[in-house]
C-alpha cells in the first residue's frame, strides 16, 4: 500500500478475470466466483475485465477453443480469432492506462488461461498453453497468475 500526496492510502491495482469475482460474463452466462481471489480485495484494487466481452462477443455465447493452428474457433465452427485479439488488446489498453503490472486470470479459458487450455477439439482434453489475453499481457511484461496458482505463490 502506498500513501499519496493527499494522505490517501493507495493499493496496488490488479487486473482480474471478471468471472472470478462473480460477474456473469462466461460463455454460459454464469460466473465462477473464487473465494481465495475475492479475499485479496483487501490487498489490491481489483480491475475486473472480461476480454471476450471487450472483444465484442455477446453473453451468453458459443464455447470457443484455440485450434492447433492458433485460430480461435467456436463450437459452431466460426472463426472468432479477431474478437479474441481485440479483447486482449483492450485489456492491455486498460493495464497501460492504469499502470497495472499484475493480473489474476481464469485457468483454461481460451482468453484467460495461464498454464493450460483446451486442445481445440471440444472433447474436454486439456493441454499446456495460454489464452490469447494472457499471452499478450505476458509479452508486454505484465505478471499473470491463475486463480489455481494463488495458494502456491505469494502475490
Ligand atoms: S474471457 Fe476470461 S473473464 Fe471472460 S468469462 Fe472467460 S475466463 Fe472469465
Amino acid at each position: 500500500m502506498i500513501e499519496d500526496k493527499w494522505g490517501w492510502i493507495m493499493k496496488e491495482k490488479c487486473l482480474v478475470s471478471a468471472c472470478l469475482l462473480g460477474i456473469r460474463c462466461r460463455y454460459d452466462g454464469k460466473s465462477k466466483p473464487n473465494k481465495e481471489v475475492i479475499e485479496l480485495k483487501t490487498r489490491f484494487d481489483f480491475i475486473p475485465v472480461c476480454p471476450e466481452q471487450l472483444g465484442g462477443l455477446p453473453t451468453p455465447r458459443f464455447k470457443s477453443e484455440i485450434r492447433s493452428d492458433g485460430r480461435v474457433i467456436n463450437e459452431k465452427g466460426e472463426d472468432w480469432t479477431e474478437h479474441f485479439i481485440r479483447g486482449a488488446e483492450e485489456v492491455l489498453n486498460i493495464a497501460r492506462m492504469l499502470n497495472i503490472k499484475k493480473a489474476i486470470l481464469k485457468e483454461r479459458s481460451p482468453s484467460c488461461g495461464v498454464n493450460e487450455i483446451y486442445d481445440g477439439t471440444f472433447r474436454g482434453k486439456r493441454m499446456r498453453g495460454k489464452g490469447i489475453t494472457t499471452r499478450l499481457l505476458e509479452e508486454k511484461g505484465i505478471e499473470v497468475i491463475s486463480e489455481e496458482e494463488l495458494s502456491k505463490k505469494s502475490v
